[in-house]
């Protein structure tokens, strides 16, 4: 492309709240043959909130009734006196320490029922599982089926509970106290009101639409028939670090994929895509990585920037 075009191009990107890095970066984004979506924070809003607490009794069954208060300094007592109070205040004590967005989704709902929230004796972040803490001198788990069988706890007589709330597009956390499974707790998400026509406009372009996220098979696809996203096109419960050999896989063969994310997490796959673009609203890290800001945070937008490329372009060869 002539100077000019480029620079044409870039000042309309500007214009529209598409930041290009470079020439070489609007010159690739008209090339780009598929989409691949960050869920989190990139087709979702990204602000969690609780949404259910959930007891289960011994057989791992759902508790209706939850009964009186069985904290005692912190000591959990009888095990069927235990309330959602109870489970919810255990669950935001062992997140507090953390960062993580599901976390202080934990610690707000908390908060926000009149909870009183002490901090842990200690606790260590299990990344893409859940948190381990110490409260008093015992043993709390939040997190995923994961996080507990890697502590020989059997997560099965919870699967109902979860599949139901996991269905509902929600991501549903496990709780455990010393070696027993106490209840599951669940924060959603609202899905970004443009990400389903993104999706749409990029389909008609001829585009593959992806998905990739941490979360649960069950949450992901949940998410991605809300969104239009098919369901052989979601790659769930990626780890962290496996995000960016998972871009790799789909350019194997000779894909040139966009990816779009916002997180730290995303940061190594932004870097190894043909094309990678940051949500503005993204952290610094994930910015910098990518090729491609999107100042609006709307999902839309990838759809422009490939519009823009296209256009400045291809009329001049
Ligand atoms: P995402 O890619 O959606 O941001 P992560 O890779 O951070 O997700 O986490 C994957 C899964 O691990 C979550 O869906 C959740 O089940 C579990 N998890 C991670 N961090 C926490 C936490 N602090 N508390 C509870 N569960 C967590
Ligand atoms: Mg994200």
């Amino acid at each position: 492309a002539t100077p000019a075009a480029t620079m044409v191009g870039t000042t309309i990107g500007a214009q529209n709240g598409v930041l290009f890095k470079g020439g070489d970066i609007l010159e690739r984004a008209k090339d780009v043959d598929t989409v691949v979506f960050d869920k989190t924070g990139t087709l979702t809003e990204g602000a969690m909130e609780l949404t259910d607490v959930v007891v289960l009794d011994d057989s791992g069954r759902p508790v209706t009734d939850g009964g009186e208060a069985a904290t005692d300094g912190g000591q959990l007592t009888a095990r069927d006196r235990l309330s959602e109070e109870d489970v919810l205040q255990l669950a935001a004590t062992a997140e507090s320490g953390s960062e993580h967005p599901l976390a202080q989704a934990i610690v707000e709902g908390a908060e926000s029922r009149g909870i009183d929230i002490p901090d842990p004796d200690d606790f260590e972040n299990v990344p893409g599982h859940g948190i381990r803490a110490t409260v008093g001198d015992s043993a709390v788990l939040v997190g995923n089926r994961k996080l507990l069988r890697d502590n020989d706890i059997d997560p099965t007589p919870a699967s109902e509970t979860m599949e139901r709330l996991e269905n509902e597009g929600k991501t549903a956390m496990l709780v455990a106290y010393e070696r027993e499974l106490l209840g599951v707790v669940a924060n959603a998400d609202t899905v970004k009101e443009s990400a389903k026509d993104a999706i749409s406009q990029l389909h008609e372009r001829g585009i593959d639409v992806m998905m990739i996220t941490g979360d649960n098979e069950r949450t992901a696809h949940a998410v991605a028939e809300q969104v239009g996203i098919p369901r052989e096109n979601v790659r769930a419960e990626v780890l962290p670090e496996d995000k960016s050999d998972a871009v790799e896989s789909i350019q194997d063969d000779g894909r040139r994929a966009m990816m779009v994310g916002d997180g730290v997490n995303d940061a190594p796959a932004l870097a190894v895509a043909y094309v990678g673009t940051a949500i503005g609203s993204g952290t610094d890290v994930a910015i910098e990585a990518a090729d491609v800001t999107l100042m609006r945070n709307d999902p839309v937008d990838v759809v422009k920037a490939i519009r823009i490329s296209d256009a400045t372009l291809s009329k001049v060869k």
